[in-house]
């Protein structure tokens, strides 16, 4: 399958994409990834990359086009691919439509991962991180505590709220997220391929999105 994940952050894009790349061994490729795969390959591109990523600026539109361009003729993405959290505007949208042209590649559709924002909220703010960078082993004060509240069940480091998960930081995220990448869904609305999925578990969104495919 070759699909478009779309959704607020804690919308659950990841682990439905982590349970897709189990159902027919298609890849997960998100952004981030790939910038880090291309550093550390150290392709002429992702020089170019990391240094923008090292002054702490975005890189820009056409060097993430370049890098994934390489990423998507990689023979593994031959069985399908799955872009979580790419793209991610309006104009890279425009121009992986482009890129896939190019490319020969048809993509299945894009789904909207439709979460209410009262249940991300809920759901980021009881997260809790390993403050250990090396282990950073996650937990949720309702539904996973630690054993021994506060202190990692794996290493035994703090266990610490982060600071882009408390509610004033996700709520920011979430008007962010509304702004720039939501009207992407009127992109894929017009283009004729957006599946919409209201649903909080990841086995609803799996079900919906494989009932499409198979239509
Ligand atoms: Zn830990």
């Amino acid at each position: 399958m070759k699909l478009i994940l779309l959704g607020a952050p804690g919308a659950g894009k990841g682990t439905v994409a982590k349970q897709l790349t189990q159902l027919d061994g298609s890849v997960q490729i998100s952004t981030g990834d790939i910038l880090r795969g291309a550093v550390q390959a150290g392709s002429d591109l992702g020089k170019q990359a990391k240094a923008f990523m090292d002054r702490g600026d975005l890189v820009p539109d056409e060097l993430i086009m370049g890098i994934m361009e390489k990423r998507l003729q990689d023979p593994d993405c031959k069985k399908g691919f799955l872009l979580d959290g790419f793209p991610r505007t309006i104009p890279q949208a425009e121009a992986l439509k482009k890129l896939l042209v190019k490319l020969g590649i048809k993509l299945d559709m894009a789904v909207n991962i439709d979460v209410p924002r009262n249940v991300i909220l809920d759901r980021l703010s009881t997260r809790r991180t390993c403050s250990n960078s090396k282990c950073q082993a996650i937990y949720n004060v309702k539904s996973m505590p630690p054993k021994k509240e506060g202190i990692c069940d794996k290493c035994g480091s703090p266990v610490v709220q982060r600071e882009d998960e408390t509610e004033a930081a996700i709520s920011h995220r979430l008007d962010t997220y509304n702004k720039k990448t939501a009207p992407l869904i009127g992109f894929y609305e017009k283009e004729g391929m957006l599946i919409t999925v209201s649903a909080t578990s990841s086995e609803a969104v799996i079900a919906a999105i494989k009932k499409k495919l198979a239509a």
